[in-house]
């Protein structure tokens, strides 16, 4: 796990008259599941994909586990993201999606697999290897995913918006699988909703976004007062 630095980023998209992201400054510590908390357009996906290197930012620096990674592209990163939609591919088996990034990075088979099976026991997803994604649940399927990205052992784990595809009863249930993994493994997580409820069930921080801006930074007791 490592930890994920702003400093002055700001990222403005091509024609647009203001930043998405203005001049933001953070340190998220390593190990911690720190939610980015805020109104649909306040720039919570932005700064999270210029975590994974899915998009640059116009200036300001960038660095995870001290090293500056602001130029580095997507794929020389330590990272990886867990969509909302969960992205698995439709005509491969579970076990096939979970291993598929493994052998990609070049784990043989063997390896691949025996990792895919731990990390799918992780998601309470054993004896589900042989199935396809069409024939699972939504929340199962967003627990493939989650096992297909902590597989890969990455540096940062980030979540967009990981439960509002599911049900209201699922979204409790996965978002404390979600915390319960990421406390288990020392997991650093960014995890970015619109949900007030949700931040204050899964957080170690809260860092409240509006306008392209941080405007509250803290644990849930000090921003909520909450438990
Ligand atoms: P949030 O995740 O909080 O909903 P976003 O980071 O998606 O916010 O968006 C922040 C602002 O940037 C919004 O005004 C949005 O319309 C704009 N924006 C997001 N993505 C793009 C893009 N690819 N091109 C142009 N503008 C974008
Ligand atoms: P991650 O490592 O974060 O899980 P992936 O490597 O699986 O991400 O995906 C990288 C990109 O490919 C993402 O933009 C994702 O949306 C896209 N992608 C992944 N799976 C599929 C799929 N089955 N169909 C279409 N696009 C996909």
């Amino acid at each position: 796990a490592a930890s994920v630095t702003f400093e002055h980023v700001t990222k403005t998209y091509p024609g647009a008259t203001t930043p998405a992201v203005n001049d933001i400054s953070l340190a998220i510590e390593a190990g911690r599941l720190v939610t980015l908390l805020g109104p649909s357009g306040c720039g919570k996906t932005t700064t999270l994909r210029m975590i994974a290197g899915l998009e640059m930012p116009s200036s300001g620096r960038i660095l995870i586990g001290g090293d500056d990674v602001t130029r580095l592209p997507a794929t020389d990163r330590d990272v990886s993201m867990v969509f909302q939609s969960y992205a698995l591919f439709p005509h491969m088996t579970v076990m096939e999606n979970v291993s598929y990034g493994l052998r990609f990075s070049g784990h043989d088979k063997k390896e691949a697999a025996s990792r895919a099976r731990a990390g799918l026991e992780l998601v309470g997803l054993t004896g589900f290897e042989a199935r396809l994604p069409s024939e699972l649940s939504g929340g199962q399927q967003q627990r493939v995913a989650v096992a297909r990205a902590l597989v890969l052992e990455p540096q940062v784990l980030l979540f967009d918006e990981p439960l509002s595809n599911l049900d209201a009863k699922l979204r409790r249930h996965v978002r404390e699988e979600i915390r319960e993994i990421q406390t288990k493994l020392g997991l650093t997580v960014v995890y970015v909703t619109h949900d007030q409820e949700e931040a204050l069930a899964v957080s170690d921080r809260i860092i409240v976004m509006n306008r392209a801006v941080v405007a509250q930074d803290g644990t849930p007791r000090e921003l909520y007062d909450a438990p």
